[in-house]
């Protein structure tokens, strides 16, 4: 039952043959007997697991259940939970019960889904390993000494260990793909504004954006149209007619190739230096499939790639800084014990809450934004993000969707780049772009590497392509079988 898709235990629940209330323990017992060592989850919250898992039974028994009724999940620790810690993986919110659910949340409450908890992540979301996190980092479940990728990195690891068949995450600069890769699991970032960011801790708002993680492309199309949908209280949450990207997800015709008129377009740029060979290797070999499949590939090109790094980290910090001027020390999370004036509470309260990621980005953001500077950096890393977006638009004028890698290695050592954030920047180099433009991204699992890891392909489209990459996926995962393997944890 662990390994089950979404689609299996809605049958199983249905039919009668598992209620809520076992399933969530069966997992809950997991968590239990596995967390220890993953460290995949900061709060475990069993009597609200089962609370919710009754009140699905009890609608799965009226007939009223929908497709997530009665389904765990688990999620990012950023998105805001009634009456739950809500910590931001920050010593700063280490005390913070949220008043309220964010939008994502409710949207999954009110689907009858059944949250097991809140998983770690980098401290606010600002890391690519988990290790920036205040409860320690969250270990790889293919293998404990390596990262398993972040921000999102408790999350992809819960789901890759059967911790939680599905989990929410949030990505900013490649936070649900990269994780997603690390960890060989399938996991999508929309385009922007189709998920609320109201309740999600902000982190940098316009790059800002919540996704999904499920072992197929099938389990997280389920729970993405559960996440999707407009919310006033966003003020840039699109308004947009509902999309079931599950039922979407049809067989193809019998006799017919099930990606037959699919162009896909390798950017020039990706495939060129930076790959590990093995990367380089799954990725080809996925690639060799997808035309076996049907579809055909063309070269495209994105010039102004190899700019994203240097204008996210600009931008990003720049938005954060801003973002968490409202860590005071006076309104919610931790205080210094001992101040003298107002301008030392802020102060100390903010030495000791924040960790040293966060406080670098922050001391970025002040600088770039500050008189003087503001034309020089912020307004020229504006200007580099309109090239780049232009340039996909012009790439994704010559093919349906854009595929790569999602990383140029697989999981590094946990410790490997601790003292070196530029280093770990570079990591990000496929996916950052896709925040930059606003699109959608996302991973599935293409092969292994020579060490046993996870190698990721990514898939970008155009704006609101979610569900012509969910299919594309989908079809590649019913003709191959790199999503169905497991860690030896899980297996
Ligand atoms: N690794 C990137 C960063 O540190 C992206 C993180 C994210 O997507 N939240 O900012």
């Amino acid at each position: 039952m662990i390994n089950a898709s979404l689609p299996e235990l809605r049958r199983a629940l249905d039919g009668g043959q598992i209620s809520s209330v076992e399933l969530a323990t069966l997992f809950l017992d997991r968590i239990d007997a596995l967390n220890p060592q993953l460290n995949a989850f900061i709060t475990v919250d069993r009597d609200g697991a089962l609370a919710a898992a009754r009140a699905a039974d009890a609608r799965i028994a009226a007939g009223t259940a929908g497709p997530l009724t009665g389904i765990p999940l688990a999620h990012k620790d950023v998105f805001c939970t009634e009456g739950v810690l809500t910590t931001c993986a920050s010593k700063m919110l280490s005390n913070f019960v949220s008043p309220y659910d964010a939008h994502v949340v409710s949207l999954l409450k009110a689907a009858g889904a059944v949250s097991l908890g809140k998983t770690n992540m980098d401290e606010f979301a600002m890391g690519s390993s988990n290790e920036s996190s205040f409860y320690g980092p969250t270990k790889n479940p293919w293998n404990p000494a390596r990262v398993p990728g972040g921000s999102s990195g408790g999350s992809a690891a819960a789901v890759a260990a059967r911790l939680a068949p599905i989990a929410t995450g949030t990505d900013t600069g490649g936070s649900v793909r990269q994780p997603a890769a690390f960890c060989g699991i399938t996991g999508i970032k929309p385009t922007y504004g189709l998920v609320s960011r109201w309740g999600m801790i902000a982190y940098a708002s316009s790059l800002d954006q919540g996704g999904a993680f499920g072992a197929s492309a099938e389990d997280c199309a389920l729970l993405l149209a559960a996440m999707t949908g407009f919310d006033e209280r966003d003020s840039t949450s699109l308004e947009r007619p509902a999309e079931d990207y599950a039922a979407a997800l049809v067989d193809s015709p019998a006799g017919a190739k099930p990606l037959a008129g699919l162009r896909i377009g390798l950017p020039r740029e990706f495939f060129a230096e930076g790959m590990a060979d093995e990367v380089r290797a799954a990725v080809d070999a996925a690639l060799a499939q997808y035309r076996a499949l049907g579809a055909t590939t063309v070269e495209v090109s994105l010039p102004n790639a190899k700019l994203a790094i240097p204008a996210y980290y600009v931008i990003a910090p720049a938005e954060c800084s801003s973002n968490l001027s409202r860590f005071d020390g006076v309104r919610y999370g931790h205080r210094a014990a001992d101040y003298g004036d107002l301008a030392d509470l802020y102060s100390k309260s903010r030495a000791e809450g924040f960790g040293a990621e966060v406080k670098r980005r922050i001391l970025i953001g002040t600088y770039v934004l500050s008189h003087g500077y503001y034309d020089a950096y912020y307004l020229q890393a504006q200007r580099l993000r309109r090239l780049i977006a232009e340039d996909f638009r012009a790439a994704l004028a010559q093919c349906d969707l854009i595929a790569g890698p999602t990383t140029p290695t697989t999981a590094w050592a946990l410790g490997q780049m601790a003292d070196d954030p530029v280093q770990m920047y570079l990591s990000d180099i496929y996916t950052i772009a896709v925040n930059l433009a606003g699109l959608p991204g996302l991973s599935h699992p293409a092969g292994f590497g020579a060490d046993g890891l996870p190698v990721g392909l990514q898939l970008v489209g155009d704006y609101f392509a979610e569900g012509r990459l969910l299919e594309a996926a989908h079809r590649f995962q019913q003709a191959t079988e790199w999503h169905a393997r497991r860690p030896a944890c899980a297996d």
